[in-house]
């Protein structure tokens, strides 16, 4: 299963209706929880999300909408007693802040650091790339590699089963028999994370593809000077980097508090995002992964 579950979508201050940012990704068998602002503990549990799910913690940044709710949730990950280690990924200039967040959570958990100072691959099929915003940014990008779906009718008609499918696979050719004669190509999937930034090329980068793409979207068009002094993202820019990009599914976050409907930040992003399906997120929301993309159909 791969779901997006949003647990926040407030920029700055929480407001009645919208916690603080905070993300939770479910990708098959592992939980990346992204940006975990202020109240998101009890965010999760609204949410159903168990602390146990979560092996991954990425941090864009380290402004409090992103992080100031990290030790409460490993002090909750103590508390039930989650065994297995946690990755916590974070730029190395966030270092001191990241140490006395995880200090204030006491331990109890298997926690392993990992801080990045330039682009890269941080993980299995996870990398970040710099973003630009007032302190040093990340976005991630989690991206399955391209594979091939196996037809089962195809491997019956050249009598190929069981182990020898798997030396097929590995090998690209048994005896006569291709890979590509049995199997058609099957495009990997990718999610991409771009919070907090002004337009730039790594913002783009991360948009590029994307199955399902999260932005921030802090202002509305009219207010596209706010967002250039504290670099943000505007509705109408979020949207142009879905449509470069040929994203297909995007969804708008981190709202400022001064727009009561963020329909109107909504409609800004649609009318440049091209043919990708945009919504602005609520707290709580889900998006599923879209399906994958048919073979060599490019966007
Ligand atoms: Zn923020």
């Amino acid at each position: 299963m791969r779901e997006l579950v949003v647990l926040g979508t407030s920029s700055q201050v929480p407001t009645r209706t919208r916690n603080h940012n905070g993300y939770f990704l479910r990708w098959d068998g592992q939980g990346l929880l992204l940006d975990p602002g202020e109240g998101t503990q009890r965010q999760m549990i609204h949410a159903g999300v168990a602390t146990s799910k979560v092996d991954r913690i990425c941090l864009t940044h380290v402004h409090g909408d992103h992080c100031f709710g990290l030790p409460g949730v490993l002090s909750r990950m103590a508390v039930d007693g989650v065994e297995h280690h946690v990755h916590l990924h974070y730029p190395a200039s966030g270092e001191e802040v990241v140490r006395a967040l995880v200090a204030v959570a006491g331990g109890g958990v298997d926690l392993r650091l990992h801080p990045h100072g330039a682009a890269g691959q941080v993980a299995d099929d996870l990398e970040v790339v710099a973003l630009e915003h007032r302190v040093e940014t990340y976005g991630y990008r989690l991206t399955e590699p391209d594979g091939q779906t196996m037809l089962p009718d195809r491997l019956a008609a050249v009598g190929l089963s069981g182990p020898d499918v798997g030396r097929l696979q590995r090998e690209g050719r048994f005896g006569d028999v291709r890979l590509a004669d049995v199997s058609v190509p099957r495009p990997g999937q990718r999610f991409a994370f771009v919070m907090d930034t002004a337009q730039c090329s790594g913002a783009e980068e991360l948009a590029q593809d994307a199955d399902l793409l999260v932005t921030e979207c802090t202002f509305a068009d009219e207010d596209h000077e706010l967002a250039t002094a504290y670099r943000h993202l505007t509705a109408g820019q979020a949207g142009a980097l879905a449509g470069a990009g040929g994203a297909r599914t995007l969804v708008l976050t981190h709202f400022s508090s001064r727009y009561p409907d963020v329909a109107v930040l909504a409609d800004q992003a649609r009318a440049r995002a091209g043919t990708a399906e945009v919504t602005a997120a609520a707290d709580l929301d889900r998006f599923a992964l879209p399906p994958r993309r048919r073979p060599g159909a490019g966007s």
